[in-house]
């Protein structure tokens, strides 16, 4: 059995993310190999339409792109 593939921040290597939305909640989510973002069962939020355009790292100050996160570090 292997883990969870969760892609990770490049700067502390969590796999937890959230973004901020309009009435600036924030919004959990882990992203799979293939970039997707999903949901942490805690959150359960929709993801669909959402900007990810500022995604925040739950663990450092990191913030960036889907694309800059990465499978190891
Ligand atoms: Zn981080």
């Amino acid at each position: 059995m292997s883990g969870p593939k969760y892609l990770l921040c490049p700067q502390c290597g969590v796999a937890r993310f959230f973004i901020v939305d309009e009435q600036g909640d924030n919004i959990y989510f882990h992203v799979d190999f293939s970039g997707t973002p999903f949901p942490t069962e805690a959150s359960a939020a929709d993801l669909s339409g959402r900007d990810f355009s500022a995604v925040h790292c739950c663990g450092c100050s990191w913030v960036g792109t889907l694309r800059k996160l990465v499978k190891y570090i």
